[in-house]
């Protein structure tokens, strides 16, 4: 069941499990890493998480290793 609502957002998976305060935190870092950051290379909003640590960026057409969640601003 992968219902999630307005106040819960992408934690809204977890149900009532594990506490208010963890689940907010978690949902401030997959809000984070699922927006496109700004490219180390061509320092323009492009790069896109693919997965843990591992980036692309269209406008330059690269793919990097980084950071795991969200890019360095
Ligand atoms: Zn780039």
């Amino acid at each position: 069941m992968t219902t999630k609502s307005k106040k819960t957002k992408s934690a809204g998976r977890f149900g009532a499990r594990y506490g208010k305060k963890v689940r907010d935190k978690l949902v401030s870092v997959e809000v984070k890493q699922r927006k496109r950051q700004t490219c180390p290379f061509c320092k323009r909003l492009g790069a896109k998480r693919l997965s843990k640590g591992i980036w692309n960026c269209p406008k330059c057409n690269k793919t990097f290793a980084s950071h795991a969640y969200y890019l360095e601003e």
